[in-house]
Parts: C-alpha cells; structure tokens; sequence
C-alpha cells in the first residue's frame, strides 16, 4: 500500500494500482477512447482516455496500453506480481480474450484484486461477473471515482457503483451518480506523458503525432446504434470549464512539444456552440492547432469562429445517404443540411472525415448505393466506411433482438476485423459485409480522390511515406475482406 497526502490534507492509502487496456487481436484499437473497438483498415489507435481519467486519481498507479506498445500476453503477466490492484479496460468484442488476460494475471498472483470496467460490463454486469472467478467486481456508469475509492481500500460492499463478487455470491451496490462538476477530474495529459509514447499513436486522418483528449462526455441526440451515450457518458452534455480545458491543453504543449495536432474527441464537441466557439477562441490565442468530432448541423458562423482559431479537421458521422435510414436510427439530421454544412465547410477550408456505416435498419441494395452516391457528391477528404454493430446496452441491440436480425454473436472475427452481425429478409449480412470494400473502391478510386491523394503526398515527404505505408495496409484490408465475403 502507498501512502499519499490527499488536498483535504488526509493521508490515505492506496493500492499498488495498474491500469490496463489488455493485449487482444493484433492491431486491435479497443482502447478505452475507441467507439468501435476492432482491428482497424490501418494501423489505428485512439487513446485510453476513459483509463487515464483515473489513473489520474490514484497516486502511484500506471496505465499500460497494451495494442499500441505491441505488447503480450506474456509481457504484461509479470506486471501481476507488481500491483495489488488490476483495472481492465474491456469491450463487447474483446471481452472473452480480457477475461483470458484477468485469468493468467490472477495465476500469477492469487493476491491480485481485478477490477473490469468500460461499456459492456456497465451493461451486462451479472453476466460479466459469472463469466470468470478471476473477475472479482465490475463498474457501472462513470467509474472514476468509484476506482478511486476501491485503491483507497474501502470495502467493496461500501463502493457504490459496483457488481462485485462475495464468495459464490454475486452482488451489487447502489447505482453512482453521473459527474456534475467535471472540473473534479484531473488532467489526464499527465497521465499520458507518464505511461504512454504519444508517437505510437495513429489515427489516419489526423497530423502524426496527435494527442486526444474530451473536454466533456455525453451527447444530446439519440442515435440507437451509438455506444457511450447509452451506456456509460449520457444522454446530455456535461462538460469541463473552459478555462479548465485550455490549462489542459496548455500543459500538454509543455508536456508534448513534438505533437502537431489535438483533437476533442468528445461525442458531439458542438452540441454547445457558444461554449465551442469560447474553446475555439481561446485555442487560437494559444496557436495550437486542433480537430473534433462534429455532427453535420453546425451553423457558418460558428465553422468560421472554428477555423479561424486553428481548426483543421472535423470528424462527422454521415452515417448514409438515405433519409428514410437516418429517420430509423434517430440520426436527427436532414440530407439537405449535410450537404449544406459539408459545402459550408469545405469553402472554408476545413478538411472532413466522413464515417458512414453499412446495416443499419432499413439498408437496401438501393440504400448502399445511395450512400455510396452521396458520399461521393460530399466528397469528403476521407472516409471511414463500419458495420452496424448492435452492442448491448443499445436501442439497436434490443431492436435487432426483437426483430430477429442477429444473425451472429460476434462483431469482429478472428482477426480482430469487423463482420457483420446482422442480416434483413430481402439483403443478407454477406451482402452487407461485401458491400464495404465495393464502397471503398468507388470513393478513392475515382481520379479527381487519387489526384488529390497524389498532391498531398508530393508536398511533403513525411506524410507520403506514411500514406504509402497506410495504402499497403489498406489494400491487404480489401483483399482479405474479399477472401471472406
Ligand atoms: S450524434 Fe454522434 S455521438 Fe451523438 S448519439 Fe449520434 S452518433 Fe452518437
């Protein structure tokens, strides 16, 4: 046990406390800051931002991440013997390898006390308890501050928040309440700066090295497919100060002089516009250049505000091209407004990353091609195409559940890559899953996307050697997504 002087001026103990996003498929990016945790088309890895939130409130703790490092079972079993106290990071597709890692931690040191956290055990915590005695509690909902108290030693039956695991018993404490004041959680830069290598981290459409962080959590739409608001972040907005972000990010210059980009990676960082117009002005006295995740509903003022203070990139879940599908899943946006903001962005100079995704109630052959059609009049400057994934604890899940559309357990395969897992009467989940490369070719194998892809290689050297990597990777993706279709 470490001892600590809390700021009310109490010591308290702590254990020993490692925090770890588990070895699991190779290249997998299921961090605790991935959405959709799955081997990625290439190389690809958010931070575990979710771990660093309290590791950053236990004194004395590590957080290892273990995809981005390239590390090992065998790597991080001896860690065990090191730490009383094990939090891991796990998620829907990757829970049966974490219990694996749980289980030859636990062999190594029967001592050991291990804690899962993330989406899938907030929602299934019975289940996640039965699965494995080397499990001995999970979280739900927000678990900063219940970790903090388990490193502090309290009993667990004390800890709200909490299934935990009394002899054969299986139990569980009252429910914790959502974080108001987020101010109360400390940097995670710190954290970052402490246990990661910031120059592992790659995320395509982003400058390299980039360092991402939220500035709040939650999100004020409803989309049914969509993990964090309906399971551990919320259905609103709860967010940091403004002056508490950009200390942050003023820190993190100090901490990170090599990185070339941040990124707020919260759900919808526009879902406050004053608030982001305030960051932004804010940012672009500190002259640091940044990107977000945006939905395609902000007004020109505010993308002018955004892109005159440093804003270079925003992220934007198009999802598809058919009204009727972004009714069904409660996308809350129109076509006419996508391509409105996406034209008002694009004249201003801010680059897109458009993600869509292919399954999702009401997909047609016609819908696929719709999609298909309308990113290409978008146009956006990247793409990410996913499968529906109906992850427990969603209105998606229970949807397709009920009307008989799962049609397999398992949202990734054997290599970590996304399958999918639902099917409709009149268009087959092998047709959905094939439909993906199809989406790929027609989006960057037009001239106009390779001319352009050719032009920002020939300007710097740098990013052309890292596209030529990404390009190799990304056509190994198509080719194995071939062989399985
Ligand atoms: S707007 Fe984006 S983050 Fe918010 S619920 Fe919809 S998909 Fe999720």
């Amino acid at each position: 046990m470490l001892l600590f002087d809390r700021d009310d001026g109490d010591a308290v103990s702590y254990s020993r406390t490692l925090f770890l996003h588990p070895p699991s498929y190779h290249g997998f990016d299921g961090g605790a800051g991935s959405r959709y945790q799955a081997r990625r088309e290439v190389r690809s890895f958010w931070y575990p931002t979710w771990l660093a939130q309290p590791a950053a409130l236990v004194p004395g703790s590590r957080l290892v991440d273990a995809p981005p490092d390239d590390l090992t079972l065998d790597d991080v079993r001896p860690l065990a013997r090191q730490y009383d106290l094990a939090v891991l990071h796990t998620s829907t597709p990757s829970f049966a390898q974490d219990v694996k890692v749980a289980e030859a931690l636990k062999a190594e040191n029967p001592a050991l006390r291990v804690g899962f956290v993330g989406a899938h055990v907030a929602v299934q915590r019975e289940q996640a308890l039965a699965a494995s005695v080397a499990i001995d509690f999970v979280c739900h909902g927000e678990f900063d501050f219940t970790i903090r108290e388990v490193a502090e030693g309290r009993p667990l039956g004390e800890v709200s928040g909490l299934g935990y695991r009394d002899g054969a018993r299986l139990l569980a404490t009252p429910p914790r309440a959502p974080i108001e004041d987020m101010d109360t959680l400390p940097f995670v830069v710190d954290v970052y700066a402490r246990d990661l290598t910031v120059e592992n981290y790659y995320i395509g459409y982003l400058l390299h090295p980039y360092v991402s962080l939220y500035t709040g959590r939650g999100c004020r739409s409803k989309c049914t497919f969509c993990l964090w608001p309906q399971t551990v972040g919320g259905q609103r907005y709860r967010t940091r100060s403004v002056d508490h972000v950009i200390e942050e990010i003023a820190l993190a210059r100090r901490r990170f002089p090599q990185v070339k980009e941040y990124f707020f990676d919260d759900d919808t960082f526009t879902d406050d516009l004053p608030r982001a117009e305030e960051i932004a002005r804010r940012l672009g006295r500190l002259g640091v250049m940044w990107s977000c995740n945006a939905k395609a509903n902000v007004p020109d003022a505010t993308l002018r505000v955004m892109k005159d203070n440093g804003l270079r990139l925003l992220l934007v879940g198009y999802e598809s091209g058919n009204q009727t599908i972004l009714n069904n899943i409660k996308k809350g946006v129109r076509l006419d407004g996508a391509r409105r903001f996406t034209r008002a962005a694009r004249d201003l100079g801010i680059k897109i990353h458009g993600t869509f995704i292919f399954g999702l109630p009401g997909e047609t052959r016609q819908t696929i091609d719709e999609t298909i059609r309308f990113a290409c009049e978008l146009d956006p400057d990247t793409i990410q195409v996913s499968l529906a994934a109906p992850y427990p604890g969603t209105a998606l899940y229970d949807q397709a559940v009920e009307q008989g559309w799962l049609v397999r357990d398992a949202l990734v395969g054997s290599d970590g890559t996304q399958q999918s897992p639902l099917g409709y009467p009149d268009l087959p989940h092998t047709e959905i899953f094939a439909a993906v490369s199809r989406f790929y070719r027609r989006f960057y194998f037009r001239p106009g996307k390779l001319v352009s892809l050719a032009g920002e290689m020939m300007r710097d050297r740098a990013i052309m050697k890292r596209r030529l990597r990404e390009g190799r990777e990304f056509l190994g993706f198509l080719s194995r997504r071939r062989a399985h279709a």
